[in-house]
Protein backbone atom coordinates (compact mmCIF):
# COMPACT_ATOMS: atom_id res chain seq x y z
CA UNK A 1 0.00 0.00 0.00
CA UNK A 2 1.99 2.90 -1.35
CA UNK A 3 1.73 5.69 -4.23
CA UNK A 4 4.35 7.44 -5.84
CA UNK A 5 3.84 9.80 -8.79
CA UNK A 6 6.15 12.40 -10.53
CA UNK A 7 5.73 15.44 -12.64
CA UNK A 8 8.04 17.41 -13.81
CA UNK A 9 11.26 16.98 -16.61
CA UNK A 10 13.59 14.08 -15.32
CA UNK A 11 12.98 10.33 -16.66
CA UNK A 12 9.47 9.37 -14.52
CA UNK A 13 9.98 5.61 -14.74
CA UNK A 14 12.98 5.31 -12.43
CA UNK A 15 11.90 7.38 -9.90
CA UNK A 16 8.76 5.78 -9.72
CA UNK A 17 9.99 2.20 -9.34
CA UNK A 18 12.33 3.75 -6.79
CA UNK A 19 9.98 5.12 -5.04
CA UNK A 20 7.82 1.60 -4.95
CA UNK A 21 10.87 -0.35 -3.77
CA UNK A 22 11.13 1.99 -0.92
CA UNK A 23 7.58 2.16 0.49
CA UNK A 24 7.78 -1.33 0.29
CA UNK A 25 8.14 -2.22 3.82
CA UNK A 26 4.61 -1.07 4.18
CA UNK A 27 3.42 -3.98 2.74
CA UNK A 28 1.92 -4.94 -0.64
CA UNK A 29 0.74 -8.11 -2.94
CA UNK A 30 0.49 -6.25 -6.34
CA UNK A 31 2.25 -3.32 -8.42
CA UNK A 32 1.38 -0.75 -11.22
CA UNK A 33 2.36 2.13 -13.26
CA UNK A 34 0.38 4.75 -15.48
CA UNK A 35 3.07 6.79 -17.40
CA UNK A 36 2.37 9.35 -20.59
CA UNK A 37 4.76 10.86 -23.04
CA UNK A 38 4.07 12.05 -26.05
CA UNK A 39 3.61 8.92 -28.13
CA UNK A 40 0.22 8.25 -25.83
CA UNK A 41 -0.13 6.86 -22.37
CA UNK A 42 0.43 3.54 -20.84
CA UNK A 43 -0.61 1.20 -17.86
CA UNK A 44 1.63 -1.48 -16.76
CA UNK A 45 0.14 -3.89 -13.93
CA UNK A 46 0.98 -6.74 -12.19
CA UNK A 47 0.18 -9.40 -8.86
CA UNK A 48 3.87 -9.18 -7.16
CA UNK A 49 6.64 -7.69 -6.53
CA UNK A 50 7.97 -4.33 -7.47
CA UNK A 51 10.45 -6.27 -9.45
CA UNK A 52 8.35 -9.07 -11.26
CA UNK A 53 6.99 -5.19 -12.67
CA UNK A 54 9.95 -4.29 -13.56
CA UNK A 55 11.34 -7.28 -15.37
CA UNK A 56 7.54 -7.91 -17.07
CA UNK A 57 8.06 -4.40 -18.63
CA UNK A 58 11.55 -4.56 -19.67
CA UNK A 59 10.72 -4.57 -23.31
CA UNK A 60 7.72 -2.27 -23.34
CA UNK A 61 8.11 1.88 -23.66
CA UNK A 62 8.04 2.87 -20.37
CA UNK A 63 9.33 6.20 -21.38
CA UNK A 64 8.10 9.86 -20.24
CA UNK A 65 7.94 12.79 -17.47
CA UNK A 66 4.53 11.97 -16.02
CA UNK A 67 3.83 9.07 -14.13
CA UNK A 68 1.90 7.37 -11.02
CA UNK A 69 2.86 4.16 -9.35
CA UNK A 70 1.06 1.83 -7.04
CA UNK A 71 1.69 -1.70 -4.62
CA UNK A 72 -2.12 -2.98 -3.45
CA UNK A 73 -2.73 -4.31 -0.25
CA UNK A 74 -6.22 -6.05 -1.12
CA UNK A 75 -9.21 -5.20 0.83
CA UNK A 76 -11.92 -5.36 -1.85
CA UNK A 77 -10.66 -8.44 -4.96
CA UNK A 78 -8.22 -10.88 -4.93
CA UNK A 79 -4.84 -10.10 -5.75
CA UNK A 80 -4.49 -10.55 -9.24
CA UNK A 81 -3.49 -8.51 -12.30
CA UNK A 82 -7.26 -7.82 -13.27
CA UNK A 83 -7.28 -6.12 -9.65
CA UNK A 84 -4.34 -4.48 -9.07
CA UNK A 85 -4.03 -0.09 -9.69
CA UNK A 86 -4.37 1.79 -11.69
CA UNK A 87 -8.22 1.38 -12.45
CA UNK A 88 -9.99 3.49 -15.78
CA UNK A 89 -13.28 5.17 -16.47
CA UNK A 90 -15.05 2.87 -19.47
CA UNK A 91 -14.30 6.18 -21.67
CA UNK A 92 -10.21 4.97 -20.89
CA UNK A 93 -10.03 8.79 -20.45
CA UNK A 94 -9.73 8.86 -16.14
CA UNK A 95 -6.96 6.47 -14.33
CA UNK A 96 -6.43 6.16 -10.42
CA UNK A 97 -4.64 4.86 -8.02
CA UNK A 98 -6.02 4.59 -4.27
CA UNK A 99 -4.59 3.34 -0.96
CA UNK A 100 -7.68 2.71 1.48
CA UNK A 101 -10.90 1.54 1.58
CA UNK A 102 -14.48 3.16 -0.16
CA UNK A 103 -17.05 2.27 2.36
CA UNK A 104 -20.28 2.85 0.29
CA UNK A 105 -18.73 1.14 -2.91
CA UNK A 106 -21.70 -1.46 -3.37
CA UNK A 107 -24.34 1.27 -3.54
CA UNK A 108 -22.27 3.28 -5.51
CA UNK A 109 -21.89 0.36 -7.98
CA UNK A 110 -25.19 -0.94 -8.27
CA UNK A 111 -26.19 2.27 -8.86
CA UNK A 112 -23.23 2.97 -11.67
CA UNK A 113 -24.18 -0.69 -13.19
CA UNK A 114 -27.65 0.68 -13.57
CA UNK A 115 -26.30 3.51 -15.17
CA UNK A 116 -24.41 1.43 -17.68
CA UNK A 117 -20.99 1.07 -16.44
CA UNK A 118 -19.59 -1.87 -16.81
CA UNK A 119 -17.01 -2.88 -14.12
CA UNK A 120 -13.21 -4.93 -14.93
CA UNK A 121 -12.60 -5.46 -11.09
CA UNK A 122 -13.71 -6.40 -7.96
CA UNK A 123 -12.29 -3.48 -6.07
CA UNK A 124 -13.87 -0.90 -4.70
CA UNK A 125 -11.45 1.70 -6.09
CA UNK A 126 -12.71 0.86 -9.53
CA UNK A 127 -16.36 3.02 -8.56
CA UNK A 128 -14.46 5.84 -7.81
CA UNK A 129 -13.01 6.14 -11.28
CA UNK A 130 -16.48 5.62 -13.05
CA UNK A 131 -18.31 7.97 -10.18
CA UNK A 132 -15.70 10.67 -11.23
CA UNK A 133 -15.90 10.46 -14.75
CA UNK A 134 -19.77 10.28 -15.04
CA UNK A 135 -19.98 13.39 -12.62
CA UNK A 136 -17.61 15.17 -15.02
CA UNK A 137 -20.19 14.19 -18.07
CA UNK A 138 -23.14 15.28 -16.62
CA UNK A 139 -22.08 18.20 -15.20
CA UNK A 140 -19.41 19.15 -17.86
CA UNK A 141 -17.31 20.19 -15.10
CA UNK A 142 -13.43 20.33 -14.72
CA UNK A 143 -11.53 17.14 -13.45
CA UNK A 144 -10.72 18.80 -10.00
CA UNK A 145 -14.27 19.78 -9.90
CA UNK A 146 -16.11 16.16 -10.98
CA UNK A 147 -12.63 14.65 -8.24
CA UNK A 148 -14.33 16.98 -5.37
CA UNK A 149 -18.08 16.40 -5.96
CA UNK A 150 -17.23 12.42 -6.32
CA UNK A 151 -15.11 12.22 -2.95
CA UNK A 152 -17.89 14.43 -1.01
CA UNK A 153 -20.27 11.60 -1.92
CA UNK A 154 -18.16 8.69 -0.72
CA UNK A 155 -17.15 7.33 2.82
CA UNK A 156 -13.88 5.75 3.80
CA UNK A 157 -10.47 6.44 3.73
CA UNK A 158 -8.23 7.57 0.84
CA UNK A 159 -5.00 8.53 -0.44
CA UNK A 160 -5.60 8.59 -4.47
CA UNK A 161 -3.82 9.77 -7.64
CA UNK A 162 -5.54 10.59 -10.64
CA UNK A 163 -4.65 10.89 -14.35
CA UNK A 164 -6.65 12.56 -17.39
CA UNK A 165 -5.96 11.34 -20.86
CA UNK A 166 -7.36 14.38 -22.23
CA UNK A 167 -5.05 17.15 -20.17
CA UNK A 168 -1.80 15.09 -19.94
CA UNK A 169 -0.12 17.82 -18.02
CA UNK A 170 -1.48 17.32 -14.39
CA UNK A 171 -1.97 15.15 -11.46
CA UNK A 172 -4.65 15.43 -8.82
CA UNK A 173 -4.19 14.07 -5.50
CA UNK A 174 -6.65 13.49 -2.73
CA UNK A 175 -6.75 12.40 0.89
CA UNK A 176 -8.48 11.57 3.92
CA UNK A 177 -7.65 9.07 6.13
CA UNK A 178 -4.17 7.88 4.42
CA UNK A 179 -1.27 9.94 4.66
CA UNK A 180 0.19 11.38 1.28
CA UNK A 181 2.95 13.74 0.71
CA UNK A 182 3.89 16.50 -2.17
CA UNK A 183 7.65 16.92 -3.07
CA UNK A 184 8.03 20.52 -4.12
CA UNK A 185 10.67 21.13 -6.94
CA UNK A 186 11.67 23.53 -9.59
CA UNK A 187 8.69 22.76 -12.41
CA UNK A 188 8.34 19.12 -10.75
CA UNK A 189 6.37 17.84 -8.16
CA UNK A 190 6.90 14.36 -6.50
CA UNK A 191 3.80 12.57 -5.11
CA UNK A 192 4.28 9.88 -2.09
CA UNK A 193 2.72 8.04 0.89
CA UNK A 194 5.38 9.05 3.05
CA UNK A 195 8.91 11.61 2.34
CA UNK A 196 11.12 8.17 1.62
CA UNK A 197 10.50 8.09 -1.85
CA UNK A 198 10.95 11.89 -2.19
CA UNK A 199 13.89 12.83 0.19
CA UNK A 200 16.57 12.63 -2.36
CA UNK A 201 15.20 14.72 -4.79
CA UNK A 202 13.78 17.46 -2.79
CA UNK A 203 13.71 18.98 0.35
CA UNK A 204 10.74 21.03 0.30
CA UNK A 205 7.11 18.89 1.11
CA UNK A 206 4.12 19.96 2.06
CA UNK A 207 1.73 16.98 3.82
CA UNK A 208 -1.80 17.15 2.41
CA UNK A 209 -4.48 17.54 4.77
CA UNK A 210 -7.28 15.29 5.12
CA UNK A 211 -10.12 16.54 2.92
CA UNK A 212 -7.89 18.27 1.06
CA UNK A 213 -7.41 17.91 -3.03
CA UNK A 214 -4.35 19.63 -4.87
CA UNK A 215 -4.03 20.00 -8.70
CA UNK A 216 -0.35 19.41 -9.66
CA UNK A 217 0.94 20.93 -12.60
CA UNK A 218 4.71 21.11 -13.54
CA UNK A 219 4.54 24.38 -12.77
CA UNK A 220 2.73 25.11 -9.97
CA UNK A 221 -0.37 23.84 -7.50
CA UNK A 222 -3.22 24.70 -6.60
CA UNK A 223 -4.62 23.00 -3.00
CA UNK A 224 -9.23 23.12 -2.43
CA UNK A 225 -10.24 21.51 0.89
CA UNK A 226 -13.94 19.33 -0.04
CA UNK A 227 -15.84 22.24 1.08
CA UNK A 228 -14.76 23.62 -1.97
CA UNK A 229 -12.23 26.52 -0.10
CA UNK A 230 -8.84 27.22 -1.56
CA UNK A 231 -6.29 26.26 0.61
CA UNK A 232 -2.04 27.79 1.25
CA UNK A 233 -0.71 25.01 1.66
CA UNK A 234 2.67 25.13 4.23
CA UNK A 235 5.78 23.83 2.47
CA UNK A 236 7.83 22.60 5.18
CA UNK A 237 11.39 21.70 5.02
CA UNK A 238 12.37 17.96 5.45
CA UNK A 239 14.58 16.82 8.27
CA UNK A 240 17.59 14.71 6.69
CA UNK A 241 17.59 11.57 9.05
CA UNK A 242 20.65 10.05 9.23
N1 LIG B 1 -9.12 -1.03 -1.36
C1 LIG B 1 -8.28 -0.99 -2.51
C2 LIG B 1 -8.14 -2.36 -3.11
O1 LIG B 1 -8.43 -3.35 -2.52
C3 LIG B 1 -6.91 -0.39 -2.20
C4 LIG B 1 -6.08 -1.22 -1.27
C5 LIG B 1 -4.75 -0.53 -0.89
O2 LIG B 1 -4.76 0.30 0.03
O3 LIG B 1 -3.73 -0.83 -1.51
O4 LIG B 1 -7.77 -2.48 -4.24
Amino acid sequence: CGIVGYIGFREAWPIVIKGLKRLEYRGYDSAGIAIINTNGFNIYKKAGKVSFLEGFTEDKDRSGHIAMGHTRWATHGAPSDRNSHPHSSNDRRLHIIHNGIIENYATLKEELINRGHQFESDTDTEVLVHLIQEIQEIEQIDLLEAVRLALNSVIGAYAIVIMDRENPDQLIAARKGSPLVIGVGDNEYFIASDATPIVEYVKNVIYLKDNEIALVKRGGLLVKRLDNVIQTPLIQELELKL
